[in-house]
Formats: C-alpha cells, sequence, structure tokens
C-alpha cells in the first residue's frame, strides 16, 4: 500500500488519482531510502514505475522542507526530449496538490521561452544535458541550491554521449545535494556516473528476466527481408493486440516498411531520428489516441515513448544489444500488463539471438507460421553457446605451417552454421 510508504496526504490522493493500487517493486524499495536522504543507485527498467520511485520522494521533501528561493531545487536530467516530456507530465500529475512549479526543458525549442520559463523558477526542472549545460553556461538557471539530482535512464545518457555534459552540469550543483541514479543496465560507461554518489545504497529490482516474466518472447526465423514482410504483415493480420511497435534498426527500413504496412490497409507511422518534433508529436498524440495502431520505430525514436496499452513488440531486425532488447520489449507488458514480443531472426541474426539469449539468461520460445514457410531452419550444428557453429569443412592447409583460414573462391566467408550463403 501506497500509504504504508510515509508519504504526505497531498501525494497520496494524487497516487489514488492517477489509479496506482500499489507500489511496484522499485517503488517499495526506493522509496523509504530515498526519504531518508540517502543517494541511490537504482537498478531498474522503463515499465518497472521507476519515475515515480525518484519523484515521489523529491516531491514530499520539497513540501516538507523550505528551500532557498532561488534556483531550482530538484533537477531530473534524461537522455532524450520524449523522456523529459513524459516525466513532466507526470510529475505534475504526481504533484497535482503540492503547488510547485515543473519546467520541461530540452533541445529544439526556443532559447527565449526556456529562459521566460526559467526567469519563473520552478522548484523542478526536468531536462536534456546538452540545452541544460549551454542554459546554466550563459547563467540562465543556477544549481548551487539543488537539493536533488536525478540522472534517469543513465547507461542512454553515457551511450549517447551526454556523460562530459552531464559531468559539467553536476560540477555546478549544490555538493550537499541528493543524488540518484537509475539505470536498467550497467555498462562500463555507467560507472564513470557513479562517482558523483555519495555512499549510494543500492535498489536492484531483478534481473532483466524476472522483470519481463508478464511478455512472452518468441521468434521466428526468417529467409531475408521480403520474407520478414509477409511474416510482419500476418502477425498483424493475425495477433489480437491493441498497439504495437516494430523495431528496425535504420530510418530507411522504417519508413520502407511503414509504405508497405500501409499498402496493406495497416494503420502505421514511423518515427526515427530524423523525423522533425513536431510530426513526431502528432505521430505519438495518434498511437496514443488509437488513431495508429502500429507504429515502426528505431531505438533512439522509440526511447522514453510511454504509451499504455502497447501489447504486442516485433523485431523486424533483432536489437543489435541485449540492453537496447530489455528496452524494447520493456515497451510492452508494462506495470503488470501482459506482453508478446516476437523476433524476426534472418541467417545473419543468429548469433545476435544466441548471444542475447545469453546475455539475459532467457530462451526465446520458437515460433513457426504455418502459412509461411521459409527455406532457413537454423544452424545445423549449435556451439555450447548456443551459437552456430561451422560445418564447413577445413581444408590442411598446404605446406602444413599455415593455420589461417584458406579462402572461398570469391573470397567470402562461410554463412554461420554451413547454411548455404
Ligand atoms: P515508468 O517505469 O516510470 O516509465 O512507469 C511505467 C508506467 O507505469 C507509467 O505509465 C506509470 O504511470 C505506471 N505506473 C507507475 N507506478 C505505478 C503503480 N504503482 N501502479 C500502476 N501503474 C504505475
Amino acid at each position: 500500500m501506497f500509504a504504508d510508504l510515509s508519504l504526505d496526504q497531498r501525494l497520496l490522493k494524487a497516487v489514488d488519482k492517477m489509479g496506482f493500487e500499489s507500489p511496484t517493486p522499485v517503488q517499495q524499495q526506493a522509496i523509504p531510502l530515498a526519504l531518508q536522504g540517502r543517494d541511490l543507485l537504482v537498478n531498474a527498467a522503463t515499465g518497472s514505475g521507476k519515475t515515480a520511485a525518484f519523484l515521489l520522494p523529491i516531491l514530499q521533501s520539497l513540501i516538507t522542507k523550505k528551500g532557498e528561493r532561488t534556483g531550482t531545487r530538484a533537477l531530473v536530467l534524461v537522455p532524450t526530449r520524449e523522456l523529459a516530456r513524459q516525466i513532466g507530465k507526470e510529475c505534475e500529475k504526481l504533484g497535482s496538490y503540492c503547488g510547485l512549479k515543473v519546467g520541461v526543458i530540452t533541445g529544439g525549442q526556443e532559447f527565449k521561452v526556456q529562459r521566460a520559463l526559467l526567469r519563473r523558477d520552478p522548484e523542478i526542472l526536468i531536462a536534456t544535458p546538452g540545452r541544460t549545460l549551454e542554459l546554466v553556461k550563459e547563467g540562465s538557471t543556477l544549481f548551487s541550491n539543488l537539493e536533488h539530482l536525478v540522472l534517469d535512464e543513465a547507461d542512454r545518457l553515457f551511450e549517447m554521449g551526454f556523460s562530459e555534459d552531464v559531468l559539467a552540469i553536476i560540477a555546478t550543483c549544490n555538493e550537499a545535494r541528493q543524488t540518484m541514479l537509475l539505470s536498467a543496465t550497467l555498462p562500463a560507461g555507467v560507472r564513470r556516473l557513479l562517482q558523483v554518489l555519495n555512499g549510494p545504497v543500492r535498489v536492484q529490482i531483478n534481473s532483466a528476466r524476472e522483470q519481463h516474466e508478464s511478455i512472452r518472447q518468441q521468434y521466428i526465423l526468417a529467409d531475408d527481408d521480403k520474407h520478414k514482410e509477409k511474416l510482419l504483415l500476418w502477425l498483424l493480420e493475425h495477433e489480437s493486440f491493441e498497439r504495437a511497435l516494430v523495431f528496425c534498426n535504420t530510418r530507411d527500413q522504417a519508413t520502407h516498411l511503414c509504405g508497405v504496412m500501409r499498402y496493406r490497409d495497416q494503420r502505421a507511422g514511423y518515427l526515427h531520428g530524423e523525423v522533425k518534433q513536431d510530426v513526431r508529436n502528432a505521430t505519438i498524440t495518434a498511437f496514443r489516441e488509437g488513431k495508429l495502431k502500429v507504429l515502426i520505430a528505431s531505438d533512439v525514436a522509440s526511447r522514453g515513448l510511454d504509451v499504455k496499452g502497447i501489447d504486442l513488440v516485433i523485431n523486424f531486425d533483432m536489437a543489435r544489444k541485449g540492453d537496447d532488447y530489455v528496452h524494447r520489449i520493456g515497451r510492452t507488458g508494462r506495470a503488470g500488463e501482459e506482453g508478446l514480443a516476437v523476433a524476426l531472426i534472418g541467417p545473419q541474426e543468429w548469433n545476435l539471438k544466441a548471444s542475447i539469449e545469453r546475455y539475459l539468461n532467457v530462451q526465446l520460445e520458437s515460433r513457426r507460421i504455418k502459412e509461411l514457410p521459409g527455406t532457413y531452419k537454423g544452424p545445423k550444428k549449435l556451439k555450447a553457446s548456443g551459437k552456430a557453429a561451422s560445418t564447413a569443412k577445413r581444408k590442411k592447409p598446404e605446406g602444413g605451417k599455415s593455420k589461417s583460414r584458406p579462402k572461398s573462391k570469391s573470397g567470402s566467408r562461410p554463412a554461420p552454421g554451413g547454411t548455404p550463403a
């Protein structure tokens, strides 16, 4: 129960209005520690309820303590504009009875509008690092009285190259602040950011596998992109779902697929890094409102997308890394809902699938679509790691000394598992 977390009545009222019945595991663990003023290192993925886990204790602290009335009191740094806006909205809802001002600062907006916003002195700022640093440098905002700092999705902040900006912003922050760092994964790069924490308590929410227990994870073998297109269409036509999110690795692929799906009467839209902000917002709104049922996106474009009722995630291209896979499938099965994640695996993607399974300690369930059989049946032999074992016979090097692999006439390497190239 939220009432057991010693939260102020104003916050309990807001939580109730938002329809949250009981705290999620990350909220249960993080809120009491954060209320004690401890620094936190939270390992929790998107969909775990991590936003309220840091916002509720911050809001509580801001309404119960009298702060200095100049400058920001709480700063939340996030990797993308989308996420900033979403957290801004969640903060306004959670704080709707608190009478605090919330400002969202991201790139792609006019400086003069942002300067005006900062002059109103919002207690809470949700911001992306690049623009924030520019505003700090020109003196439009000040963090010398900062009481709470949050680095959300720190793995993405690092991956998107924001570490230096983040550290430069932190250098201007009040040292006697509380800092919370949240990250789905802890790759080496994020460890550099850990230095900004002061005696942190670690909150770890299960493994990636346990977090995604409510998501059925499947894979379907595919011969090539054309075969994948047919499989995708079949899934969209036969699965029952409210909203589907389809991932590809390139923006051309996203645009192309969207065209193909629209031609086949699917209500589809696409998002990638080059889509203009207003078009992007309109697409997300249409998806949220149900005017679009299918959204085709790249990893970056999907960051921070928090649309309820995404119950089908299709990896048209397999994610390139385990962490990306976790973020992708985390879009479904959010806060207790059920979800289905299907990966379409071509001959070149088998080993990627195997390493992701190994990394996450999960086994994707094999699925076949009877109506769309392919010729690719997976590797003939597997290594213990689950990767394809090469079955190509190696010729003994002539002269017996050289250990190098003999080159085929075309110079190409044998396909994984000796499957026909
Ligand atoms: P997050 O992991 O913070 O992105 O949250 C994922 C979704 O779960 C958001 O739509 C939240 O509004 C929602 N949520 C957060 N906490 C709870 C809760 N205790 N009960 C139900 N939904 C929640």
